[in-house]
């Protein structure tokens, strides 16, 4: 499976598009105007990959604010953890908080948690419910691929904000011990924002988790 970033919006958020040749899983569509957009449809299109499922790490504005050109484009809804439906209901809020405008997403129709499998042909990711940073937080892991795309939970050196509604520093510290910790130091990390790390990296080096 091929992992391919985008930095989108003034958040300078990661979006994430996984693929296997043909088809695409899109990852926290943060795409926020017209080149945003154009720059992934394009990607998508000169690669040959038709996007068959979409799905939030969590519902944080800059994670949501491409969700209804994906609506309109692929006809896709967006996938995600029931816990953040309040958040994603907030997301004209929170965009008025940030001065970012942000029309109300389309309401998920699929919720997905912790052991359930996203497939795409014969690759399989798995989802860890890792809360903290918000409250319903997922990340995905391939097993066969060695890499976790953590959304907002690890950051290379960092950890999410727990400062926003719904977050929690315990929850979260806990989440990234017992979830991701345990993956092996070998898999590569790709974050929310900013550059990719790996597992062991963090366990040596973050000065929130040492
Ligand atoms: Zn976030
Ligand atoms: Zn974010």
């Amino acid at each position: 499976m091929r992992v391919t970033g985008f930095t989108f919006n003034p958040f300078q958020e990661n979006t994430w598009v996984l693929d296997n040749g043909t088809e695409a899983i899109v990852v926290d569509p943060g795409c926020s105007d017209r080149d945003e957009e154009e720059r992934l449809r394009h990607w998508l299109k000169e690669n040959g990959l038709v996007p068959r499922q979409l799905v939030l790490t969590h519902a944080h504005i800059d994670h949501v604010l491409g969700c209804g050109w994906m609506l309109e484009t692929y006809g896709l809804l967006p996938e995600m953890h029931r816990a953040d439906l309040p958040l994603l209901h907030m997301a004209e809020r929170q965009g008025e908080m940030f001065g970012v405008r942000c029309p109300a997403p389309p309401e998920p129709q699929e919720f997905i948690g912790e052991g359930d499998k996203v497939r795409l042909g014969t690759h399989e990711l798995e989802v860890l419910f890792v809360p903290g940073h918000a409250p319903g937080h997922i990340a995905l892991w391939s097993r066969e691929d060695r890499f976790v795309i953590s959304g907002d939970v690890l950051f290379q050196r960092s950890i999410g904000r727990t400062d926003l509604p719904g977050g929690d520093m315990g929850t979260l510290l806990t989440s990234i011990r017992m979830k991701l910790f345990p993956l092996g130091d070998d898999v590569v990390v790709h974050c929310g924002h900013g550059p990719d790390t790996t597992i062991g990296a963090e366990k040596r080096l973050n000065p929130f988790l040492r």
